[in-house]
């Protein structure tokens, strides 16, 4: 039974100021103890007349403790002296009600975030009888409240900050948000953008182009998608952007719209192409007195072949000039792949014959290593002769040059299914965990120990294989080896497509 402290012990209470009409709740006291929130009643002056349990939990005063104090008893120091308590009253007066926040303070001296409701209590003749207030504890749903809000200035902190431009667009396709950098690389800033269609600052053919990857990506709903779209400036320029998207969901779960950022890449691509038109030069110009050193080479070699078959300089001169020719050739391949210049001419090839020319070859380069074969009954595949034996002696080639001497290495062919898959299988110093993922970039080595490259040699094989519709993977340990394999359409379903 719900304990409600009232009349019987509240003789201290100043008889005068009581009336008929807080005496009724003192007939009722179980009316205010059925009320989960406190509940606190004063009378004109603010004195404490009454209270349920509710408040005395909340604010571990008993009606005792309180009989005779005034209502501000819980306002803290600072609101006392801003008069809150009476400007409380005199608000619930002329409004018929008041609502305020503020810091109260328990009997133990802690604060409590509440919320109170004030309404005066009126005698049946309409004079001011009193006030009754309730008291709400919102102390964790403040703390929440200003985690949140901090959470999010935050992430507004470090979008306006963040050097990208950072663009929300909700569902419909019109921009909600954009950061202050989005300003420096299209020259539009908030104003122009929030509350207008991504699409209008697109050419026609990229606005289609967008209109269709952003409802793949809202389709698919989570992951990141990463393109590239020329982008018009508020000066007419046009630049290139490369935006990486992921979807914004609301409480629900459902796709509410998609949150961009994107890094100016117009000057990127143009040091590329600047870069990819100087391996074109270079190398070309370069292939020439190569050619001419190796043709130099043969006729000495021929005319003074007695003299010279065992002079060791001139093999390893031959030897020099081929590893720089082999060197040229990736930069001009690199610079063919770039411009979408490497050239195919297909056939049907048997890449059983082939892997057996290119091993031999190899054979010279391998010393003491030895080079195991394991072929497939029948190997025929369409593909550029050239290009496939390149991709082969490369794997060839890092697997002899990434492995110690006297080790072997294992070359095996496969069907499986529709295709031919070539393994290259050594036992050599293999590549980390963390950079196996990137040795098809371009440019990359996984340590520069000595071993002569560029390292584009598999980029280049990646390329070729994407032309041949195949695929290049690796599987490797570090300090146990490496296995490199290729997989192409064999000769009968590459017919078909
Ligand atoms: P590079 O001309 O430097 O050999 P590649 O593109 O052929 O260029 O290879 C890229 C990098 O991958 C190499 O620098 C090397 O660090 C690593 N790599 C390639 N093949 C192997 C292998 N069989 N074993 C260990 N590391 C390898």
């Amino acid at each position: 039974m719900p304990r409600t402290r009232s009349a019987p012990e509240q003789k201290n209470l100043s008889a005068p100021q009581r009336n008929a009409t807080l005496e009724q709740y003192l007939r009722f006291p179980h009316l205010l103890n059925s009320f989960p929130e406190p509940i606190s009643i004063t009378d004109v002056k603010g004195t404490f007349f009454l209270v349920n349990t509710a408040w005395e939990g909340l604010t571990g005063y008993t009606l005792k403790d309180i009989q005779g104090k005034n209502f501000s008893l819980l306002f803290s120091h600072q609101d006392i002296r801003k008069k809150r308590p009476q400007m409380l009253f005199q608000k619930a007066i002329e409004e018929g009600k008041a609502e305020e926040e503020y810091w109260r303070v328990r009997k133990d001296g802690s604060y409590f975030w509440g919320v109170i409701t004030c309404c005066p209590l009126y005698t049946p003749k309409g004079r001011l009888a009193g006030f009754i207030n309730i008291t709400r504890d919102v102390t964790e749903t403040k703390r929440l409240e200003a985690i949140s809000l901090e959470n999010e200035r935050r992430v507004h902190e470090i979008l306006q900050r963040i050097p990208l431009a950072v663009i929300m667009v909700d569902k419909e396709g019109v921009i909600t948000y954009v950061n202050h950098y989005t300003f420096h690389i299209i020259g539009f800033g908030e104003e122009d953008l929030v509350g207008k269609r991504f699409l209008e600052f697109l050419t026609p053919v990229e606005a289609r182009r967008y209109v269709a990857r952003r409802r793949t990506v809202l389709k698919r709903g989570k992951g990141q998608d990463i393109f590239a779209i020329p982008v018009r400036t508020k000066s007419g320029e046009i630049r290139k952007i490369a935006w990486t998207t992921v979807v914004l969901h609301d409480a629900l779960g459902n796709a509410s719209g998609t949150l961009s950022m994107g890094e100016d890449i117009t000057r990127r691509e143009q040091l590329d192409e600047q870069r990819t038109a100087f391996l074109s030069v270079a190398s070309h110009e370069l292939r020439t007195p190569i050619t001419t050193i190796q043709l130099l080479l043969d006729t000495i070699e021929k005319k003074y072949s007695t003299l010279f078959t065992k002079v060791n300089e001139l093999r390893l001169l031959r030897r020099e000039v081929e590893r720089l020719n082999d060197l040229i050739t990736e930069m001009l391949d690199i610079s063919r792949v770039e411009t979408g210049k490497l050239s195919m001419t297909f056939s049907k090839v048997d890449i059983d014959a082939l892997i057996q020319e290119v091993i031999e070859k190899m054979q010279f380069m391998a010393g003491k290593r030895v080079i195991h074969y394991t072929s497939a009954k029948r190997c025929l595949v369409k593909g550029d002769a050239k290009r496939l034996e390149q991709v082969l002696t490369n794997l060839l080639t890092n697997a002899i040059k990434y492995s110690p001497d006297q080790s072997e290495v294992f070359v095996e062919t496969k069907q499986r299914q529709s295709r031919i898959v070539v393994f290259v299988r050594d036992h050599g110093i293999g590549i980390p965990k963390n950079k196996v993922d990137h040795v098809f970039d371009r440019f990359y080595q996984v340590t520069s120990n000595g071993k002569q490259g560029f390292g584009l040699g598999l980029y280049i094989c990646q390329q070729i294989m994407k032309q041949h519709h195949g695929s290049i993977s690796v599987k490797s340990e570090f300090g146990k080896g490496s296995t490199f394999s290729i997989s192409i359409p064999s000769a009968a379903s590459a017919k078909k497509k």
